[in-house]
């Protein structure tokens, strides 16, 4: 991606209703991950620097290695705290969305967003986004939500409010989603951002270490396990996968978050092509699926057409209503087709 442009007319509208703005709230998607929560504490430092009372409210709480971001501990999550969430909503003037494209990925936290009056706007970076916003900035070839921020401010004027600690969240943001900067990043505007962000003495090293290279022994332990026990390969379709259940998770202490990433893992093989990790909710009963696959494979397909959700192409998720059993027997079906 080059630089996302911005048409001068979003520009001066957003710049408008910024300055007229006193309370500024920002969402992102449900189970936050390092772009959600960097995009989101990036612009609530960045609003904090230009004098605006603002409040960063999440679905639910990001995932605890995200939590050492600058002013994370200052997050509303709506899950444990609706009311307040509310009535923050409520009493907004600009309410901004960052990294989702549509309603059902803030859960409980939609019904506020419609409600409130606020002047409402989208940055997002996934396909086709829903129109619920009163300003709609969408690059699904942007890197990450927070790279579009950093490019945002720069259209705005802003960039003079950029400190250590907005950053710090924008590095942490576009560091994650490329994974290091591995996949979505092969083009030079990306360091060009980079190299700008150093000079605020961030200390990359730990924010790497911090965000993508933490686990507790318990998911260390149990990421071996599922490795070590449950992975199976069906070599001649290029296909990986792991079932775990609700029991094992328990015998692991699970924790929302312990598995994050662990679908990426079989990739490293070279003759598998596609990976699939089911986890049996010890929460709500049903089966989580994660999916990842390489080249012109889609996984998106699949969780659409089998399992009642979507993603991109190489990245998709879904959801199975019934057991860890039962879930295993309606992949069974799919694999023969692949
Ligand atoms: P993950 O495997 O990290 O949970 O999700 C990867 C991607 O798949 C996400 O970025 C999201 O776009 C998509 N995704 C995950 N779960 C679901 C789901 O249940 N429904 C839909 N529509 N998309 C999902
Ligand atoms: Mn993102």
């Amino acid at each position: 991606m080059a630089t996302p442009i911005f048409k001068n007319n979003d520009i001066e509208l957003l710049r408008s209703q910024v300055q007229r703005a006193d309370r500024v709230v920002v969402t992102c998607h449900k189970a936050p991950d390092g772009d959600a929560v960097g995009s989101s504490l990036a612009l609530f430092a960045l609003m904090r620097a230009m004098g605006k009372s603002v409040d960063v409210i999440t679905p639910d709480m990001p995932l605890k290695q995200l939590m050492f971001a600058p002013n994370a501990n200052l997050i509303t999550v709506n899950s444990l705290n609706e009311k307040l969430a509310y009535s923050l909503l409520q009493k907004a003037d600009m309410v901004f969305c960052l990294d989702f494209n549509a309603l059902h990925r803030i859960d409980r936290l939609a019904d506020a967003i419609t409600d409130s009056k606020a002047f409402k706007v989208l940055l997002d970076h996934h396909i086709e986004p829903e129109n619920f916003c009163d300003l709609t900035l969408s690059f699904p070839d942007g890197s990450s939500t927070c790279e579009l921020l950093y490019h945002l401010i720069y259209a705005l004027g802003y960039d003079k409010f950029i400190n250590r600690e907005v950053a710090q969240c924008l590095y942490m943001g576009m560091m994650t989603d490329t994974g290091n900067f591995t996949f979505g990043s092969d083009y030079p505007d990306i360091y060009i951002a980079i190299a700008d962000l150093l000079r605020f003495d961030i200390d990359k090293e730990r924010i790497y270490n911090l965000a993508l290279n933490t686990y507790s022994a318990d998911s260390l332990r149990l990421r071996g396990y599922a490795l070590n026990e449950k992975m199976q390969i069906f070599p001649e379709k290029g296909v990986a996968c792991i079932l775990i259940s609700k029991d094992e998770l328990e015998r692991f202490h699970y924790k929302k978050g312990d598995l994050e990433g662990l679908v990426n893992k079989p990739l490293c093989i070279p003759e598998i092509s596609m990976s699939f990790l089911f986890r049996e909710d010890p929460f709500s009963g049903n089966v989580k699926i994660s999916a990842r696959s390489q080249g012109e494979r889609s996984v998106e397909a699949i969780c659409r057409d089998h399992f009642g959700g979507g993603g991109h192409l190489n990245a998709a998720g879904g959801e199975f209503n019934g057991s860890i059993g039962e879930a295993w027997e309606r992949f069974a079906k799919v694999l023969t087709d692949l």
